[in-house]
């Protein structure tokens, strides 16, 4: 049997397939979005400014990782602007000529939305800095000899990147955002409010404490939330279940292979690979992706921000380290670190 890989996990946080049901869930406005209370009011502020002045909103950045609603959130500003909503990202622009063709389609004050902005092609970016800055377009037309460059003057337009990796995001793309906006992981309260009102959108019979026991479930991640809800349905329809309560929800999440934490096989993999082979680290991220068949990059933006966040891993310069909380979680004694010769005495505890 293969293994499963980091993105076929029912916690992955990315973007699948079956979350085009999600679509349902997802919230229209500003008053309905759960959760990210910095993050809204700050933009309530600048969205009732610009509305109030007739002006296009200033450009957005949102980063944080993936499923936590960036998506959404641009979607919203554009329907709080009253605004067309045009929606794209990074690695689809190829050339500088789809770009110009994007933005000179634009009606004024329209948001223009570039998931994963973070891998533009830099010959397209470098067409953006005018285009942000001064509402301009400079293309070159044709080529050789014949080659010319034309201005084009664009309407004034919002651009919302969102991207997993701000540290990615070059200097002179990230200085032309006015609104940098940084989304965090959920509290599970705020998970718990959005799996119960995803129940009843659904229309199945789910608990307080069943919602809670999913929300604790999910990673901060409204995304993985989203999904956990429709599995659990599945098995509560299958079982014959018609109220779903804390122990039918658990019953599900276990058979799901999600624990207690939120973890799942693939979490538990990672901490095990680190554990077992490199006594807990320090070791460096290309090493565990090499060691356990992932690319490093699912690892960097899905895996280990919920693991430092929860407090298992720790990133340092020499390399990932597991606290003795991971170990703990999976069953292991962390090794005596600061005086290994302690073990000779027998208990080293
Ligand atoms: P991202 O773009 O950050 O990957 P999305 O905006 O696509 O994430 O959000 C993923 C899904 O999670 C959405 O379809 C929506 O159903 C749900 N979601 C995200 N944020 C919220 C929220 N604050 N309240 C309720 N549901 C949310």
């Amino acid at each position: 049997m293969s293994e499963r890989t980091a993105s076929d996990r029912v916690v992955a946080a990315e973007r699948r397939e079956e979350d085009a049901a999600e679509t349902s869930l997802r919230p229209l406005s500003l008053a309905d979005f759960v959760g990210q209370r910095q993050v809204r009011e700050n933009l309530r502020v600048f969205i009732d400014a610009a509305r109030a002045r007739g002006e296009a909103l200033d450009h957005v950045l949102l980063f944080g990782p993936p499923g936590l609603g960036k998506t959404t959130l641009a979607q919203i500003v554009a329907r709080e602007m009253g605004v067309g909503f045009r929606a794209t990202s990074g690695p689809v622009i190829q050339r500088a000529g789809d770009l110009a063709a994007l933005l000179t389609n634009l009606q004024p004050r329209d948001v223009l939305f570039i998931d994963e902005i973070h891998r533009l092609m830099p010959a397209v970016e470098e067409i953006l800095y005018p285009a942000m800055e001064d509402f301009q377009l400079d293309l070159i037309i044709g080529e050789g000899p014949a080659a010319r460059s034309v201005r084009i003057d664009l309407p004034p337009f919002t651009l919302i990147g969102a991207t997993t990796r701000s540290g990615l995001v070059t200097r002179p793309l990230r200085e032309r955002f006015g609104i940098p906006l940084n989304l965090v992981f959920y509290e599970p309260a705020e998970l718990e409010l959005i799996v119960s009102r995803g129940a009843r959108v659904l229309g199945f019979d789910l608990t307080a404490e069943g919602a809670a026991e999913i929300a604790r479930r999910s990673r901060g991640t409204p995304r993985v939330a989203a999904r956990l809800l429709r599995r659990v349905r599945d098995f509560a329809a299958v079982g014959g279940v018609t109220r779903v309560d804390a122990h039918a929800a658990d019953a599900a999440l276990t058979r799901l292979d999600v624990d207690k934490g939120g973890l799942d096989a693939m979490d538990r993999r990672y901490l095990r690979c680190v554990a077992e082979s490199y006594m807990g680290g320090p070791v460096g991220v290309e090493t565990v992706a090499a060691a356990l068949g992932e690319e490093r990059d699912v690892l960097e933006e899905v895996i280990e921000p919920y693991l430092i966040q929860q407090g298992f891993l720790m990133r340092t310069p020499r390399g990932r380290v597991l606290t003795d909380h991971a170990f703990a979680w999976i069953g292991l004694r962390p090794p005596s670190r600061p005086a290994p010769q302690l073990d000779l005495l027998g208990d080293a505890s």
